[in-house]
């Protein structure tokens, strides 16, 4: 089994809060293990451009409770090329990187799978607000996010009651409706829309309509950034504009954008970073990588990169190609499996924000 003198941790993608912990759990576990630990700053990019600082246990001091990340985060397309990637290796083997522990999404964890691929044994921590990453229940910072979020809901359902409106709220999310669902569920909302069920917006409005004749005096819609008109279009603005219109209910539209990616981590971030963290290094150290840290039913388990990058694509209908050539029929049945446990976890809290707002 190989032993690893030294590992390299980076941050890489959107941000998200609990990336910090993770970044000092890694350290501090390897450094305990008696392996040196550099940071990688700026994502890939601090790859290619040869931007590497030492780590002790001094330097990750002070940011478990840090929102961000110390590394700083990029999106480097460079890195996709073969210019970058050979730059990439060769600032790897100068700095006698053995290993890299990289923190994000898909797009990450593609990066990941390229750099083991080239001999730097990679493991990924899923490190995104979204929760978008099908292989694992939990993604680091998306309990941030979603309490960052509520907090501001919280916010305008005070003044929406005051002033008998309706408030249409856009979260992020990219593709995945998440943060909406578990916001609008939390929050008491009439609706969320996301992009994984088809909105009944006639319903929706006449509901409103019915409930404000009835004395209702407050309204939230959650949407998702990643619900858009046929006209591309993205559908918050548009569906305030349709609701005030249609029920006579003032409506008012927030986007909160990216002030959900940022501050303090939660207890569940910091805490699911840490173990995360841990396990990843414990993976390195007995020789393992191309994996992805998750959280399966409470446990933590390691998963191959390339069958969660595939199960992802898989269940978001966004298969290529080959992409199940590498894959027995045990392992596509497996995917078809975790395929309807998402669905079925989507339409299950989907149906309760409709039940509980009446
Ligand atoms: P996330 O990791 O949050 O999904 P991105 O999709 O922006 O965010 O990916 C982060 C970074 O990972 C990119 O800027 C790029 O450096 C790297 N990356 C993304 N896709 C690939 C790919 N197909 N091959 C190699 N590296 C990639």
């Amino acid at each position: 089994m190989k032993k690893f003198r030294k590992i390299g941790i980076l941050t890489s993608g959107g941000d998200a809060p609990g990336m910090n912990a993770a970044i000092r759990t890694v350290a501090r576990k390897a450094l305990d293990e008696g392996v040196e630990v550099v940071g990688i700053i700026g994502g890939y990019s601090g790859l290619i451009k040869d931007h590497i600082i030492p780590i002790t246990p001094r330097t990750v001091s002070n940011i478990i409770s840090r929102g961000g990340t110390m590394l700083y985060s990029n999106r480097c397309t460079e890195f996709k090329t073969e210019q970058g990637m050979q730059k990439a290796i060769d600032t790897c083997r100068r700095h006698e990187i053995d290993a890299i522990v990289a923190v994000g999404g898909d797009g990450t964890f593609r990066g990941a799978t390229d750099l083991t691929n080239r001999g730097i044994p990679t493991i990924g921590l899923p490190g995104t607000i979204d929760n978008d990453i099908t292989a694992t229940d939990y993604t680091i910072g998306f309990d941030s996010a979603m309490n960052t979020a509520i907090q501001m809901i919280d916010c305008l359902r005070d003044t929406c009651e005051s002033h008998a409106r309706c408030n249409v709220v856009e979260v992020m999310g990219r593709d995945c409706g998440a943060i909406a669902l578990g916001t609008a569920l939390a929050s008491g909302a009439v609706a969320a829309v996301i992009p994984e069920i088809p909105f009944d917006e006639a319903e929706t409005i006449t509901r409103i309509r019915t409930l404000a004749e009835n004395g209702k005096r407050g309204f939230l819609v959650i949407v998702s950034e990643g619900v858009r008109t046929e006209d591309g279009k993205k559908y918050g603005e548009v569906l305030a504009k349709k609701i005030e219109t249609e029920t006579g209910v003032e409506t008012r539209f927030a986007r909160f954008a990216h002030v959900v990616r940022g501050g303090k981590p939660s207890l569940r971030d910091r805490y699911t970073a840490s173990v995360m963290g841990v396990h990843a290094v414990e993976m390195l150290l007995q020789g393992k990588s191309n994996l992805v840290i998750c959280e399966i039913d409470g446990r933590i388990e390691a998963v191959d990169i390339n069958y969660a990058l595939i199960a992802d694509r898989y269940y978001k209908n966004k298969l290529m190609p080959g992409d199940l050539d590498a894959f027995s029929a045990e392992q596509i049945a497996a995917m078809e499996k975790l395929a309807q446990k998402r669905r079925k976890e989507v339409e299950t809290i989907y149906r309760m924000v409709a039940q509980t707002s009446k």
